[in-house]
């Protein structure tokens, strides 16, 4: 094994179009690892395998890394550039036999394949390239038969010490002289990899436990090429809540998509460090709580502090965007109001609920509809659901509330508040308060048949924020066109 003492970890993304919530959780285990031991962390983007890997499926992941705050790595490195360092490699392998070309033509392998599955029988490739003589090789090489190169797998058992999984081994019967080089030249994962993790001095190889099955190749084709050999650590797959495997099925699995619902990075962060790991104490909360200002971020330093491998747990982990959006929460209430407003803001702008203009005018009510809703928001995103009668009349009505409040009794009692709330000026927090609750009272009605309603019919819901600090900021005229609307339709219905 690497006896080298710098930990120097990777990411290795291949460029798909979308930063997976699994890849981003690999990123930061590899990103906490390294800042725990003061070591480095490389991203290398993996992109040989993509037929057109555009700039902006890079950059999908690169803004990611940065939205997490994972902005200090080295590289990126690109493997597309670095086609030469492989084939050098490839070239030794098969100067010194231990790989060979394969004339064979894949489809007609996979064809063979195929039928041996429907047989119920294992299918290996025989080798049948390996023993060509050299004159049948010119012949092929003159009738441009494309060649891939294989590695020629060694007859041992390959075992390692898995950090998070524990001994590993597996007999190399089981493995198929793999491709090395496709027909096109292209060196394929498992060269490419190897090579660079060896020439990026890589101490440490933190990926998914989807690759584990790579895994011995790679150390055969480490041991081939004569490099050392990285310690290993595999990350225990996330599952949806079905059990299996996180996909689009499940819902959003791209960080973007949690971003554009509105989640923040810094509960994203926390949450993604505790799918498989937890730390001693099982203390799970890592928001920063050094300094007031602090509040509603995470402590990546702390974290950092805290995060080991053997801590990492071997079984598979379950998003649970339920317990997400519960750690959102908590990050929502806690952040610095000034930090808050900032991030509602493209959220009320993209819902159409206030323009920058309005923004800008309104600041006042735009601050105390942020200081009502910050406590109850489970994402940014939400504010349109659970906020939007603040600024808009076509908001929804919870079907079971209305059908509970719009019976004779409380039609009546509506009906007797409008010319109450009218008379009510200024439309201030205090004096809603003082003359609702004292025009009640004088009416012998109990609090909660006439504010239950009210706050249905101006609001559509049954729960939110205080009420009259609400109808403050929804506004007099506007909760009167509410009310009397609601009477109307009710009433001739
Ligand atoms: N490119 C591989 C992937 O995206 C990573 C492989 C590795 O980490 O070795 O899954």
């Amino acid at each position: 094994m690497n006896n080298q003492s710098e930990v120097r970890v990777r990411m290795a993304p291949s460029p798909t179009g979308f930063f997976h919530v699994g890849s981003a959780r690999t990123a930061l285990f590899n990103w906490l690892f390294a800042k725990h031991h003061k070591g480095k962390f490389i991203l290398r983007v993996e992109d040989t395998d993509v037929e057109r890997s555009s700039e902006e499926m890079i950059d999908v992941v690169l803004q990611g890394m940065e939205w997490l705050g994972m902005d200090r790595y080295e590289g990126p490195y690109f493997q597309s550039k670095r086609i030469d360092l492989y084939k050098e490699y490839i070239k030794k392998l098969l100067e010194t036999g231990k790989a060979y070309y394969c004339y064979c033509d894949p489809q007609t392998l996979d064809k063979e394949r195929k039928a041996a599955y429907a047989r119920k029988e294992d299918w290996k490739y025989n080798r049948r390239c390996l023993s060509l003589s050299d004159a049948d090789k010119e012949k092929k090489d003159q009738s441009n038969i494309p060649k891939a190169v294989r590695f020629l797998v060694p007859e041992q058992r390959v075992t390692y010490k898995d950090i998070v999984y524990g001994e590993i081994s597996r007999d190399s019967k089981d493995i198929e002289d793999f491709i090395i080089q496709r027909a096109n030249g292209m060196p394929t994962y498992n060269l490419a990899c190897v090579v660079d993790d060896h020439d990026m001095g890589i101490s440490h190889v933190i990926r998914g436990a989807d690759h584990i099955t790579n895994t011995p190749k790679q150390i055969l084709l480490y041991e081939a090429c004569d490099f050392a050999i990285p310690e290993f650590a595999h990350l225990p797959l996330i599952l949806g809540p079905d059990k299996s495997k996180l996909s689009k099925r499940h819902g959003a699995v791209s960080l973007d998509e949690y971003k554009e619902k509105g989640f923040l990075s810094d509960a994203m962060v926390n949450y993604l460090a505790l799918l498989s790991w937890s730390p001693g104490d099982d203390n799970e909360d890592f928001m920063d709580r050094k300094k007031p200002e602090n509040l509603g971020t995470v402590d990546m330093v702390r974290l950092a502090k805290e995060f080991t491998l053997e801590r990492v747990n071997k079984a598979n982990a379950i998003f649970d965007v339920t317990k997400l959006e519960w750690m959102n929460q908590q990050y929502i209430h806690q952040l610095n109001h000034d930090k808050f407003q900032e991030l509602l803001k493209p959220f009320i702008i993209k819902h159409g609920l206030m323009t920058e203009e309005i923004l800008i005018r309104d600041h006042q009510r735009y601050v105390e509809i942020c200081n009502l809703m910050q406590p109850r928001l489970k994402t940014l995103d939400g504010i349109n659901n659970q906020g939007r009668y603040f600024f808009k009349d076509d908001f929804d009505y919870d079907q079971t509330a209305l059908q509970k409040f719009t019976n004779r009794e409380t039609l009546t009692i509506m009906k007797t508040f409008l010319p109450v709330i009218q008379d009510i000026n200024p439309f201030e927090v205090v004096n809603i308060e003082i003359t609702l609750l004292s025009f009640g009272k004088d009416h012998g009605l109990k609090v909660k048949q006439w504010i239950h309603p009210l706050r249905v019919f101006t609001t559509g819901t049954k729960a939110g924020p205080p009420l009259f600090d609400t109808l403050k900021l929804i506004g007099k005229q506007k909760c009167i066109n509410r009310i009397e609307k609601m009477l109307k339709q009710k009433q001739e219905s």
